[in-house]
């Protein structure tokens, strides 16, 4: 068997960890199997470059941002490397450009485009286990380095599995799996034995950081299983597949303050102002979440929408133009805001789902900004300082044994 493994940055944070880790690859490779292994940078490596970049530059260019930061991941596939032959085992580690990870142009947020692994297979038949670092490719066309984006190492062990006809894809971290919610926020939270890929990606999209949502879409379009779990002891963890054996009505609840709400005021309410106003975001590259039209009141009406806070100060740009353009009244940002969603493929046959969001919330009350839903997604925006409670009180009423009294079922 071919497996891939991916350990996160706890999961390589300390010398004793990286240990931990070439011990689990070895047994893994002494079981008879090939093996690749992901890697990511160590412990909190990531934030503190960034943090190094912005005190020499707030601004630095993209580029080499992105030299910056796949620096990490190589730091830790040269230590996994040197850990496994420690032990004996032949191991080589590769960047993701000579992995031949193909990638477009997108510094900091890059697609992948192709997987060449020509080098990783012909490691592989020589018998050796291949590490190749997390998060990173290089754009054919231009030459330069690229990054995935946050939490990219779970895309690049997924699209490896996929391009190299993987029989297993895990992904080691440091929870035993995918719980019902953060676990860090609710202590109660349960493992998930199945996910499928569509609860999966809704969870993921709304700010269940435990896997990319990248990584979803590659392991849903080229169906492959992952195997979420941790590095830290030897239980089974959370399956993500195609289908799952039940549909639970809830699967999980996600959170997110990632994002930053912008109100265009006074906006009048005629033909076309929604297109005037988000196709210029839209070719900023600008990823519009949410968006709310109240009714018009005297020809005019405000809309709301939601973005991410990394491109708060363009979207404000943008819509500081067109407003004025349109002779609206003002734009507002609120930045202090937070989404909570709640995920279920059962949600679809189980309609007073939405009214118990909405009751747990008033509740607790917590005030709700902005609603959307999805046929297997419900999300609301309160204030920030809600969105740990919101997720409480929403585990609480929804977490799935008692599911079904709530809903009437
Ligand atoms: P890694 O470095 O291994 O990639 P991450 O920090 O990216 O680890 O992801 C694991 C973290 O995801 C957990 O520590 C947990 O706090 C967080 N998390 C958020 N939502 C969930 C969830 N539904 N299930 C499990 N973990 C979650
Ligand atoms: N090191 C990168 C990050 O912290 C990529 C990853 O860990 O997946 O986002
Ligand atoms: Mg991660």
């Amino acid at each position: 068997m071919l497996i891939v493994q991916k350990y996160g940055g706890t999961s390589v944070a300390s010398p004793e960890r990286i240990s931990a880790v070439a011990d689990r690859i070895c047994a893994t490779k002494a079981g008879g199997h090939d093996v690749v292994v992901v890697v990511s940078a160590m412990g909190k490596t990531t934030d503190e470059l960034i943090a190094l970049a912005s005190a020499v530059n707030p601004d630095p260019p993209a580029r080499e941002m992105d030299m910056l930061l796949t620096a990490g991941e190589r730091i830790s596939m040269a230590l996994t490397a040197m850990a496994i032959h420690r032990r004996g085992v032949e191991a080589v580690s590769f960047t993701g450009s000579q992995a031949g990870i193909l990638t477009d142009a997108a510094h900091g947020a890059a697609k992948i485009t192709e997987i060449r692994g020509t080098r990783v297979r012909e490691s592989l038949a020589e018998g050796k286990v291949v590490i190749v670092a997390g998060f990173q490719g290089v754009d054919p066309e231009s030459r330069e380095i690229t990054t995935l984006g946050r939490g990219g190492s779970d895309a690049t062990a997924v699209a490896l599995a996929a391009a190299l006809g993987a029989d297993a894809c895990e992904i080691f971290t440091d929870v035993d799996g995918v719980f019902t919610a953060d676990p860090r926020i609710v202590a109660d939270a349960r493992k998930l034995d199945e996910v499928s890929f569509e609860e999966m990606l809704e969870l993921s999209a709304s700010g269940a950081g435990v896997l990319m949502s990248r990584s979803v879409e590659f392991g849903r379009r080229f169906n492959i299983p992952i195997h979420v779990r941790s590095s830290f002891n030897d239980n089974p963890g959370t399956w993500v597949k195609e289908t799952t054996m039940e549909q639970a009505v809830i699967s999980g609840i996600a959170h997110d303050t990632s994002e930053a709400k912008l109100t265009i005021r006074g906006v009048p309410d005629t033909p076309g102002i929604a297109a005037r106003l988000f196709e210029p975001m839209a070719s900023a590259d600008i990823n519009v979440d949410m968006i709310v039209q109240n009714t018009s009141t005297d020809g005019t009406t405000d809309i709301s929408f939601t973005v991410p806070k990394s491109t708060l100060a363009e979207a404000r740009d943008i819509a500081a133009e067109i407003a004025e353009a349109m002779e609206a009244r003002s734009v507002d940002v609120d930045s202090a805001i937070g989404k909570v969603s709640l995920v279920g493929a059962g949600m679809k046959s189980h309609p007073g789902v939405a009214a118990g969001v909405f009751r747990a919330l008033a509740d607790a009350s917590i005030n709700i900004g902005m609603i959307s839903t999805s046929t297997i997604r419900i999300s609301c925006v309160v204030a920030e300082a809600d969105t740990e409670r919101a997720v409480q009180v929403l585990h609480e009423r929804f977490d799935p044994p008692n599911i079904s009294q709530e809903v009437g079922a």
